[in-house]
């Protein structure tokens, strides 16, 4: 058995915990860089707490996925402003830009000499400046990943910028930050976490952190996702699914995914389509071609006892296998009110041509067993 850990360097956890970020800051930096999504508005109570601390602050609202431009540009003002400090407040996009700018803030040279495809692929040779990570989704887990995923405009593309030295220093997960957020984003998001803690579950590279990481999760997700959705400011389910949303990000940056993220890569680099809704999309489809795959190549495969465990963790009911979580996971999807892929406007001429760009997708690398492309296209055909 080999496996190794590593997440942010602090969690700090709790309803109302946004009122320690001045405490928390302090000591990391003087000036910072406050990263926001559209409405920065959401960031003066986080802006009140650090003026408290006697921390100076500046704002960049991030609108939308970030992309490598504007996070050039960000950087550049960044280094003539002298921020020590970077906080990011919103969602996985807006963690991404302010892990992006962390680095880039210490590193030398440009994004471009970071990432693969169409970049230099070097590796970051500097820790990245202080970076605090404050998530008001609970999903993506985004605030304890290594990874920042970046739009290219000029090459259509989205790749990742990567490196453990961009793990944030502390992740500040304070689950009241999600009770304003709408129905539709909490399913999403919360059925994205539920994914990513399935998938490092199941997959090749599953460890026994990531497993105690899953399981918990799975557990909390499975009893508080239709909570939130009924009711937003549900503060035991909000917790439930804070819990769900960060283990899930520890489990996958330490573990790995599978076919679903495989298949949201493409999609969501093809159409403008949210990412967590693509993966609730398909789920349950991704994970009853897995087990028939698995029964008919590779019958003794443990992923399928691990099929048997998360219907378990589902349901509650001891004697739950495999299919019963399918049905668990199908129901879920329905009763969340999550599109089918087609509203998207994917088209049945498309899938061939996202089926095969998503075999060579990373995520398929830990999928707990391969599966041919014209699966996927059933998988595809499936969720449309
Ligand atoms: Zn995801």
């Amino acid at each position: 058995m080999n496996f190794d850990f590593a997440t942010a360097t602090q969690i700090v956890f709790g309803t109302g915990g946004l009122a320690q970020v001045g405490a928390l800051a302090k000591p990391l930096g003087n000036n910072a860089l406050v990263v926001t999504g559209r409405e920065g508005s959401r960031a003066e109570k986080l802006l009140a707490h650090l003026r408290e601390a006697d921390i100076s602050a500046s704002t960049f609202s991030m609108a939308g996925e970030p992309d490598i431009a504007t996070i050039g540009r960000e950087v550049a003002f960044a280094k003539r402003e002298r921020f020590d400090l970077v906080i990011s407040i919103g969602g996985g996009s807006v963690i991404d830009a302010g892990k992006a700018i962390a680095a880039m803030l210490t590193n030398p040279g440009e994004v471009l000499d970071y990432v693969e495809i169409i970049g230099k692929g070097g590796a970051l040779t500097v820790a990245s400046a202080p970076f605090i990570a404050i998530p008001t989704t609970a999903g993506t887990g985004a605030e304890v990943t290594r990874n920042a995923v970046l739009g290219s405009r000029e090459h259509g593309v989205k790749v990742s910028l990567r490196s453990p030295l961009m793990l944030p220093r502390i992740a500040l997960v304070d689950p009241e930050l999600t009770y304003g957020l709408p129905p539709a984003l909490t399913a999403s998001t919360g059925l994205d976490a539920l994914t990513q803690l399935i998938e490092p579950f199941v997959c090749t590279r599953a460890n026994p952190m990531t497993d105690a990481l899953c399981i918990e999760g799975m557990r909390r997700a499975a009893r508080s996702l239709r909570a939130v959705f009924a009711k937003g400011s549900d503060k035991a389910a909000r917790e439930d699914m804070a819990v769900a949303g960060l283990f899930s990000g520890m489990a996958l940056a330490n573990a790995g995914l599978g076919a679903v993220h495989g298949l949201a890569g493409p999609v969501g680099g093809s159409f403008s389509a949210p990412h967590g809704a693509v993966c609730a999309a398909l789920l349950p489809h991704v994970m009853a071609m897995n087990l028939r795959a698995l029964r008919q190549r590779d019958p003794g495969n443990a992923a399928v006892y691990r099929y048997d465990e998360a219907a378990y963790w589902l349901t509650g009911d001891r004697k739950a296998k495999a299919d019963d979580g399918v049905k668990w996971v199908s129901a879920a999807v329905g009763d969340l009110k999550i599109p089918r892929l087609g509203i998207y406007g994917i088209m049945e001429d498309d899938i061939r041509d996202l089926a095969v760009k998503a075999e060579k997708a990373n995520s398929m690398k830990t999928n707990p067993i391969k599966l041919t492309a014209d699966e996927l296209v059933e998988v595809l055909k499936e969720a449309l």
